[in-house]
């Protein structure tokens, strides 16, 4: 026996042992329902594992079946996973279960073409579906496992290569025991998951410390060879929050994504990115309250909705960072009016002159228009003024967009970023 059958041997059984004897309880691991196994999967891609737990759990309470997940409205689906992020997968894994249940009534097949031509099922996860719910000598090697074996048999190949993935595939389907694939090939993940972390390697706790090329030759700390990925792309935003009036007070104006692309049909602050050259205007420097941003926000709104809407203070600064693009974003409170609104504006903005000299006139009756220096109460709004609010705030809305008061937070999915924001709101 060679030394690397040697320690290849010895990787496996130690491996197994160690698992078997002190694996995790986890909800996923009490079946191996494949579909149940195949949600967890792409519920824990890039999500640690504290954080998928009760996800798993309500997700599973609420759609059991592939079936289930199938006949479900994509909204549901959505607002299950509000939280988790990458909601592609949710969508994918929804298109999955539907087509299960046309083509193979429901049950996810043990054949692992048809489990790889599922939609959002990559070589990853076909792999663990098939290895760990059919016990099939499938590879399911995710950035985890590559850290581990490149460490373990001293690999200096670029995991972010594709080329390093295949060969390490081929490796790992070298490794599985006969009859453990399920098993062995949750071992290596939680060898990956406790012990062989990405910072801090725990090798005097390691199962297979003794024979660790990496640990024997000190390069734990090195591997695996990585090349940077990009950093985001920063985006600038400018977000408001806007007060509905009338039938509408307590409410705050969202609107739905499109129906494609990032965030496809979740719900959100209306807001716009700015252009590359007003981008210095999120500066740190820069005052947090500038016209030029609520002339912005009110065009916007105007043009998207017709209503007239008037910033009134700054609210917060927040982020989020994408896997590609860095949001940075300005959120302003906003109510409905048109103070402010110059003839200039109105015509630029298309607005019928009677309408805006009401808006106008109603807006002198508080005072000139100053951004950020008005106060939050409306106090001395005249007649007018409110009554025009309130034609305004209950005009129809395209349907992309609604009024929405806390109670909807729990109906409708928002992405992190917003459900941050509105929950700050409504506290
Ligand atoms: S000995 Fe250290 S580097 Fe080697 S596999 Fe174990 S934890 Fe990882």
């Amino acid at each position: 026996m060679t030394k690397m059958e040697e320690a290849s041997q010895y990787f496996s059984q130690e491996l197994l042992t160690w698992y078997r004897r002190q694996r995790r309880d986890l909800p996923w691991r009490l079946s191996r329902d494949p579909y149940r196994i195949w949600v967890s999967e792409i519920m824990l891609q890039q999500t640690r594992v504290d954080t998928v737990i009760p996800y798993y759990n309500r997700f599973m309470d609420k759609f059991p079946t592939a079936a289930a997940l199938a006949e479900a409205p994509e909204e549901e689906v959505l607002k299950c996973w509000e939280g988790l992020g990458y909601y592609s997968r949710a969508r994918n894994l929804q298109a999955g279960a539907r087509e299960v249940v046309l083509k193979y009534g429901g049950m996810v097949p043990d054949d692992k073409s048809a489990v790889a031509g599922l939609k959002g099922v990559g070589p990853y996860t076909s792999g663990a579906i098939m290895s760990i719910a059919f016990n099939r000598p499938e590879p399911a090697v995710d950035g985890n496992v590559m850290r581990v074996l490149s460490r373990y048999f001293c690999l200096e190949d670029d995991i972010a290569k594709p080329a390093t993935r295949v060969s390490i595939e081929k490796l790992a389907v070298s490794l599985i025991p006969d009859g453990a694939a399920g098993d062995f090939n949750q071992a290596l993940m939680e060898l990956g998951a406790l012990v062989c972390t990405p910072k801090s390697p725990g090798c005097l706790t390691c199962p297979v410390m003794e024979h660790c090329k990496g640990r024997l030759e000190g390069r734990e700390g090195e591997l695996p060879i990585k090349t940077k990925a990009k950093p985001p792309r920063p985006e600038q935003r400018v977000a408001a929050i806007v007060l509905g009036s009338g039938a509408n007070a307590g409410k705050v104006l969202v609107r739905r994504r499109p129906d494609t692309g990032l965030l496809a049909q979740m719900w959100e602050l209306p807001h716009l990115l700015l252009a590359k050259d007003k981008a210095g205007l999120l500066d740190e420097s820069m005052p947090k309250e500038q016209q030029e941003l609520a002339e912005l926000l009110g065009k916007l709104l105007h043009d998207e909705t017709s209503l007239l809407i008037r910033p009134r203070r700054w609210f917060l600064d927040t982020d989020h960072v994408f896997s590609h693009i860095h949001w940075k974003m300005r959120v302003y409170l906003a109510d409905l009016g048109g103070e402010g609104l110059t003839a200039e504006k109105a015509e630029a903005y298309g607005i019928a002159a009677e309408a805006a000299s009401g808006y106008m006139d109603a807006g002198r009756a508080e005072g000139d228009f100053a951004f950020g220096s008005i106060s939050g109460e409306r106090a001395g709004a005249s007649d007018l003024y409110a009554s025009a609010a309130i034609a305004v705030a209950e005009r129809e809305l395209p349907k992309e967009y609604a009024w929405i008061g806390p109670e909807d937070m729990d109906v409708l999915p928002f992405p992190n970023i917003f459900l941050r924001i509105l929950r700050d709101f409504w506290e």
